[in-house]
Formats: structure tokens, sequence, C-alpha cells
């Protein structure tokens, strides 16, 4: 709770003027505040005469943080398939790694997984701690907890990173709920900073409309989940040596109160717009589910998939797994289509590192066209048929 010291308060302003919640009013010479504090603690740092603190907030600083040391990265695996962001994860904690000059360890969980530990040695991790067992077959929030949170603790990593899909999204909150740790979720960039050797970590903020980079000075280990297709994966290299670590886990740990019946595979996701090469997105322009017959079209023409904005999931049009953006899925596709698609910030995020971006817009002036490779101004309803049309004409010839 942010507490005004009456004795103290000046009613400058300046603490009203430096919240970015408007949260703080300076009514007859004293702050006030308002339901909209988030603690973010700006105005504190602010303030001159010292009026303001947090109840409850100080700062704990752990006393051994050099006790800390490597980079670790959760080399997630799904059905005994290692996820394509496990490789993206290597690729930028080996580039970590060797900024501090400490060593990179993939940390792997799974049933029958062992295989895939020379595939992460490759890819840049020189230590692969290996938790093979048929309790971990399926992700079970727990028993993954539980497992993770005792390791962190016995090899002290200066930095666990994890991708930011659902078993990262759900197991690594809890670990560093319990650890005391600090976690910045769905980062976009990392960073060494060389004078002190902390983690930067950058994340969209405010919506998407600025970039902030946050630090955790006085815990460890910092921990962040970071977006699939973001970074760029590790190239494996066969010569590559590194050492595994078989762990040998009590039963104890890894007792669940869940119970996995059954696992059904969505077979709306069984197109992961993630992994394909060509996407035809269509936004609140293509006006209904009907509408999207037509993008289906173009996609299976071009052997790709069709993505979709958040406005025309909202509106049913496409399902959830379609959505591209800073709520949906970042995509890096080598073509995308944005058809009827404005290009807002959020929208933008997740598809602006593609190689070749089309938009058809029949706004000009749409912002969609100034991450556009190629801009088509008019009607997407008569646009894409001539498309269509062109294609077949072309397979023919
Ligand atoms: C916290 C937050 C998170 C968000 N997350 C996401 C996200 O993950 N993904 C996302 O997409 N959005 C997200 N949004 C929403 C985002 O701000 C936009 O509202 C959304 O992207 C707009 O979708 P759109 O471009 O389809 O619709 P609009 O902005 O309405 O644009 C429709 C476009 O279609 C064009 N058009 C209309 N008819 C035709 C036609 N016949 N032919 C050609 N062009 C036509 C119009 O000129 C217009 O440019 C988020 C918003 C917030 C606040």
């Amino acid at each position: 709770m942010l507490i005004v010291d009456a004795d103290k308060c000046i009613g400058c302003g300046i603490c009203e003027d430096t919240c970015a919640f408007g949260a703080i009013t300076v009514e007859d010479g004293l702050a006030i505040v308002g339901d909209t504090c988030t603690l973010c603690g700006s105005c504190v740092d602010n303030c001159e005469v010292e009026a303001l603190h947090i109840e409850g907030g100080e700062k704990t600083v752990q006393v051994d943080l050099a006790a800390w040391s490597g980079i670790w990265i959760f080399a997630e695996s799904r059905h005994g398939v290692l996820a394509p962001v496990a490789l993206e994860l290597l690729g930028i904690g080996r580039k970590l790694a060797d900024q501090r000059g400490v060593p990179l360890t993939g940390v792997l969980f799974g049933d029958n997984v062992a295989t895939q530990c020379s595939m992460l040695v490759a890819s840049g991790a020189d230590k692969v701690l290996l938790a093979d067992h048929p309790a971990l077959g399926q992700y079970r929030e727990d028993v993954y907890g539980r497992v993770l949170e005792g390791l962190i603790k016995e090899y002290k990593p200066e930095v666990v990173l994890a991708g930011a899909t659902a078993i990262g999204r759900s197991v690594i909150p809890q670990v560093a709920t319990v650890l005391g740790a600090g976690l910045t979720a769905d980062c976009t960039g990392l960073d060494i900073r060389e004078e002190d050797g902390m983690l930067l970590q950058t994340r969209p903020a405010f919506g998407g409309n600025i970039m902030a980079t946050i630090e955790c000075p006085h815990s460890r280990p910092q921990m962040a989940t970071v977006r699939p297709n973001v970074m760029a994966p590790a190239a494996p290299d066969d010569n590559r040596s590194g050492e595994v670590v078989s762990l040998e886990l009590d039963d104890e740990l890894l007792a669940s109160r869940v119970e996995v019946l059954e696992t059904v595979v969505n077979n709306d996701e069984q197109v992961n717009i993630q992994e394909v090469e060509v996407l035809v997105a269509g936004g609140r322009g293509v006006e209904s589910e009907k509408g999207f017959e037509l993008i289906q079209e173009l996609a299976s023409e071009l052997n790709g998939a069709v993505a979709a904005s958040r406005a025309a999931v909202d509106a049913g049009w496409v399902n959830y797994p379609h959505q591209v953006g800073q709520t949906g899925k970042t995509v890096s596709p080598k073509l995308y289509f944005a058809c009827g698609i404005s290009g807002a910030i959020q929208h933008a995020v997740g598809m602006q590192s593609a190689e070749t971006v089309v938009a058809i817009n029949r706004d000009e002036k749409a912002p969609i066209f100034d991450i556009a490779t190629y801009g088509l101004v008019g009607d997407l309803f008569e646009i894409v048929p001539l498309l269509i049309k062109k294609i077949e004409e072309q397979r023919r010839a």
C-alpha cells in the first residue's frame, strides 16, 4: 500500500506528474492516492521530500548473489518432441553465457527423452540436467515445479530462461514465486550489462506502445520467459561436446495431485502458424466467417495457413490459435499477407519479423503499409480473387 506522510508532503505535485497511471492527485496541498495505483514505486523514487513509501514493499536483498552462477534454459519437450523454442533459447542462452563467461545448461524433463540431450549439446549446451522418468512424460505443474525448484536450489544458476508457451507460462511463475525470484514474462530481447553482469530483460509494455527493459538486482535467479519465434534458433554443431547429468528423483518429489486421463490435440492447432512459411492473415476488413473462406483459398493456393488479427478472432470468424500479435502468437514466416488488417502496434509486434509482407487494404494511410514490403491499395474482395486467379494461371503455364 502506498502511504503518504502528511507531515512531510508539501503538495508540490511531482508525484502527480510522475504517475503514469493517474493514480495521484494533490488536493489542499496533500497527495491523495487513488484506486489505480499499481505500487510501481515511481512516485516514491521521485519524491524530493521522502513523503511517500510503499508499506511492505521494502526491497529484500539476498546476501549471497555471487553464489549464483551459470545460465540455464528449460528445454521444453512435449509428447517426447523437443519444442522449437528450446533451440531458440539455446541460441540466446549461448550468447549470454559467453558474455558472462559461465556455462550454459539445458534442463530437460520427460519420459524417454535421453536421445534429445545430443541435440541440446550440439545446439550450444555445455551441460544437460536430464530428469527422465515416466512421471514426467505428461506435463503436470506440481511435479515439474517441484523438480525445477529443487534443482535451482541445489545448483544456484544466475539466470533461468523458458519459453513463453503454455507450459513455460504455467511452471515458471510458480517456481519464481516459491523462490522469491524476479521474473519477466514474454521477453522479446535479452542482454547482459557489461559493468555488473545484470540480465537486461526487454518486453513490450503499456499495450505494446513502449519497450521496457527490466532488471532484477536484488534476487537470484533472474528468471524470464521468452516468446517463441523471436530469438534466432541455434545452428546445431555435431562436433560440440557436453556433459549429461542423469538425475535421480525421489518418489516423493514425483507424487502429483493431478492425474492426466487423456490428451486431446486440438485440431485447430494441428497447423501451428509459427511453423509455416506462408501465412495469409485476415482482419476486420474480411467482414465475416464466409469472408475467411477467401483467405483460406489463397492460403491453400500458396500451401500456407490462415492467420488473423484479434478483431477477427474476437468476432468469432477464426479461432484463437490463429491470432497473431501481442496477445496471440509471434510469427516469422517467409511470406505474410495482411488482408483487411490496419496494422495496429499490437498486431505488428507479432508479424514484423516476417521476411516479406504483402498488405492489402483499401485505406492508403493504414499503418500496415509502413511495415509492408509490397502494398496493394484496394478492396480485398477484388484483389484476393485476382491473386488466386493469377497463381492458378502461373501454375498451369
Ligand atoms: C492489450 C492489447 C492487446 C492486443 N493484442 C492484439 C493481438 O494480439 N493481435 C491483434 O491483431 N490485435 C491485438 N489488439 C488489438 C489491436 O489494437 C487492434 O484493435 C486490432 O489489431 C485491429 O484489428 P484489424 O486490423 O483487423 O481491425 P481494424 O483496425 O478495424 O482494421 C481493419 C482494416 O481493414 C481495412 N478494410 C476494411 N474493409 C476492407 C476491404 N474490403 N478491403 C481492404 N481493406 C479493408 C480497413 O481500412 C482497416 O485498415 C490488442 C489490443 C490491446 C489493447
